[in-house]
Parts: C-alpha cells; sequence; structure tokens
C-alpha cells in the first residue's frame, strides 16, 4: 500500500483510489472497465483494478445477512480507499491488529468504533490503543491479560477471550497461534469478570473456511465455557474467515449466516450475546482484480509473469490455486484458444517464484498479453514484498469488471 495514496469521493459516495504513479496524473479517474484502461495504457506493471461499487455491494450482503453487528478485518487490505468506502456503506466498526491500523482507520473513518483483536501486543501498542480510545481487547493468555488489566482501565471496556478448538473447514486454521484452549478460557473469563470488564469471547475458525458448522461448534464451546465460568457474555465475536469466490460458483454466505444465527439461539437460550463478525478476505476480496502481464514465454511454453509468489500472487503458495482467470491480448482482445496447464513463474530471480499448480491459459496466448485474476482484493498488497525491485502494483478505480 502506498502511504500517500489519496482519496476522492465521486458524487456517487463512492471513494475512488488514487493511482499513485506521477507520471500517470490523470488516472485518479474512474475507468469503465479493467479493459478500458489496459487497451489504453498497456501498463507493463501489474495493477489492481478496484471497483468501490462491488466492495458497496459486498458490504450490503454482509450487514443485511450477518445477524449481529459487521466489522472489517483491516489486514485483508488495509487501502484507505477501502476503510473510506466500507464506512461510507455503513460500516461503523473496525478489527485492528496494530497502531499503524489504528491511525489508519481513524483518518479515514474519524467515528468509528476500534476492536483490537489481535491478542498478543506490546506494553505500548496497548497504552497507544487506549489512548486513541480503543475499548475492545481480545485475550487469550494470562499474561496479556496482566498487562491489559494493569493498562486498560476496565471501565466500559470489553475484553474478549479468544477460544481455540480443532475444526475442520478452513483452508488453514489460526489455532496453532491464537487462543486459549476451553479450560483456560473459563479462567481468563472469570479474572475478566471479577476485573470489571464488558466479557465477552471471540475465535476464528481459519481463512477461507466453508463449512457452516465450524463457526457453530464454536459457539457451543463458547457457551459452555460462560456457562462453567459463571459469566453471561456481553458479546460473541465469531470472527472472520468467510469464504471469498476462488474457483468454481461464489460460495454462498447465507447458510453461514443462517447456521451463525441458529447457533447462538441453540447455544445460548435466553442469555442470548449480541453478535459481532469481523471478515477481511470475503469483505475485500470481490472488489479487485488484480493483472499482471506476460513477460515473456520459454521455449518450453513456461510462462513468465511480471508478478508472483513474492507480490500479489502470495497465497497461490498457501491456497487452492484461484482458477478465476481471464487473458486479454496487449490491445485488449479476449483470448479464446482452448486452454492448457501452462507453468508460470513470478518475475523475482528465486527459482520459488512459480505457482505451485500452474495455471490454464488460452494456447494463443503471448508475450504483453494480460492475465486477469477476478476476487483478489484480499491479502494481495499486505503481504507484496519489493524483492528484486518487483512488487509495485498501482491501483486504478473502475466502474464495473465486465467487458
Ligand atoms: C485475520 C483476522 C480476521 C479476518 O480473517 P479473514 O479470514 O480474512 O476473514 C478476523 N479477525 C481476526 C482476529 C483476524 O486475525
Amino acid at each position: 500500500m502506498n502511504k500517500n495514496t489519496t482519496v476522492t469521493t465521486s458524487r456517487l459516495g463512492f471513494a475512488a483510489g488514487n493511482d499513485s504513479a506521477a507520471s500517470m496524473k490523470s488516472d485518479t479517474s474512474v475507468w469503465k472497465s479493467p479493459r478500458d484502461y489496459l487497451a489504453a495504457r498497456q501498463p507493463d506493471s501489474p495493477v489492481a483494478f478496484f471497483c468501490p461499487r462491488t466492495l458497496h455491494q459486498t458490504a450490503e450482503e454482509f450487514l443485511e445477512g450477518f445477524p449481529g453487528l459487521v466489522t472489517y478485518a483491516v489486514k485483508a487490505n488495509p487501502d484507505p480507499a477501502v476503510i473510506a468506502n466500507l464506512h461510507a456503506a455503513g460500516l461503523r466498526a473496525f478489527d485492528v491488529a496494530s497502531p499503524v491500523e489504528i491511525d489508519l482507520v481513524r483518518a479515514m473513518a474519524t467515528t468509528a468504533t476500534l476492536h483490537y483483536n489481535n491478542p498478543v501486543r506490546s506494553r505500548a501498542e496497548i497504552a497507544y490503543a487506549v489512548n486513541a480510545g480503543v475499548r475492545s481487547y481480545s485475550v487469550d493468555s494470562f499474561g496479556e491479560f496482566d498487562k491489559l488489566a494493569e493498562l486498560v482501565p476496565a471501565e466500559g471496556t470489553e475484553m474478549s477471550v479468544r477460544l481455540k478448538l480443532t475444526v475442520k473447514g478452513a483452508a488453514y486454521d489460526f489455532g496453532e497461534k491464537f487462543g486459549a484452549n476451553a479450560e483456560k478460557a473459563v479462567d481468563l473469563l472469570k479474572r475478566a469478570s471479577a476485573a470489571g470488564y464488558l466479557t465477552s469471547m471471540t475465535f476464528h475458525p481459519g481463512t477461507q473456511c466453508f463449512d457452516p458448522q465450524a463457526w457453530v461448534s464454536y459457539m457451543a464451546t463458547c457457551a459452555d465455557v460462560a456457562k462453567q465460568a459463571g459469566v453471561a457474555l456481553h458479546r460473541l465475536n465469531v470472527g472472520g474467515g468467510f469464504p471469498s469466490h476462488r474457483a468454481g460458483d461464489a460460495p454462498a454466505l447465507e447458510p453461514i449466516f443462517k447456521a451463525i444465527e441458529g447457533g447462538v439461539k441453540a447455544h445460548f437460550g435466553k442469555n442470548t450475546p449480541m453478535l459481532v463478525c469481523e471478515p477481511g478476505r470475503a469483505m475485500a476480496a470481490e472488489a479487485f482484480t488484480l493483472v499482471a502481464r506476460v513477460k515473456g514465454i520459454g521455449d518450453n511454453g513456461a510462462v513468465y509473469l511480471n508478478d508472483g509468489i513474492y507480490g500479489g500472487l502470495t497465497e497461490f503458495r498457501d491456497l487452492d490455486t484461484l482458477k478465476r482467470v481471464n487473458c486479454l491480448s496487449s490491445d485488449g482482445q479476449p483470448r479464446f484458444r482452448k486452454g492448457t496447464l501452462r507453468v508460470v513463474f513470478g518475475p523475482t530471480c528465486d527459482s520459488l517464484d512459480k505457482l505451485p499448480d500452474g495455471l490454464n491459459l488460452p494456447g494463443d496466448i503471448a508475450e504483453g498479453d494480460y492475465i486477469l485474476f477476478s476476487g483478489m482484493g484480499a491479502y494481495v498488497h499486505a503481504t507484496c514484498t519489493r524483492f528484486n525491485g518487483y512488487g509495485d502494483i498501482r491501483t486504478v478505480t473502475v466502474s464495473g469488471f465486465a467487458y
């Protein structure tokens, strides 16, 4: 993300991302589609096309469908234009994990509520958050509880005990790093309550999770933990983990929302806590299409792109290969010839910089062509490196993705 990125709000109430390249002054304008831009500009560096309208639609899907407070996990895509648009769409709370993220949200959405749910923080970070008015913190260890109890006034402040379970259904789960087991969670909840905090619980089922039951199992155990601790939960934060569209049909969020709504009723009965969710991936992914260019084609047919594992395509290493891929010639004509599986390399001089499963690409693909990856708004910019001088992904705002 470029720190100097500014945001301009159009008449539609959409905040456009600002092209950061000084040489392309007119690019605060909104283009009709990625194809229009590519044909007109023939960019030689990767481009992330941002469609604010799509982001608004996703935000609405969450706001209308989720039976509780919808927040956004900033780490998935900290682009100021994303924060500004989500705030404009009606999101009033954000999950932050560092002082930099606190400042970022404060700058773009002055009145927003902040939840600090990275469960390990330095004392300086905690003090910073208290000073910035953060009134909600997660906790998963006694050491962290002691730090919070010392530094964060209890009055009106929420402490959410983070639970871990071993559940299946996610691309990878976060339980190895974060979360207390049920027994420790009981103890933490008792301590938080005794210290006068608003007592809540939280969990994260793991990212790109397709199984609604993953949320329900967590909710059942949270209910159990609260009961054993003899504490009524103020809120239950069901985390992120909602899946984005990477292949086949778009995953439906509705069944997950319904399962969560049913789960809280089934397991908490009359003492129903207010629900909170904090999607990152599923909120941001669909609003961006990432475009890389074919730098060259090897004599053996391997395709060399100007973006790869160290750039915007990092997640190809950790998740299933994203299959929503289209190809345009350098003047913007769709490539149609039947696809074949190609070996695909990124631009750096590291042999690791290779998409693990290759890509199915049109038979007539040629040097200078553009490869469009749909649904690439999460964990792309945020994890992009500048290895070998690559990774300069510019953002261009479009009014739609159709071509
Ligand atoms: C990363 C994270 C999220 C968002 O996860 P997604 O899988 O992107 O939805 C939500 N909450 C916490 C505490 C996180 O660390």
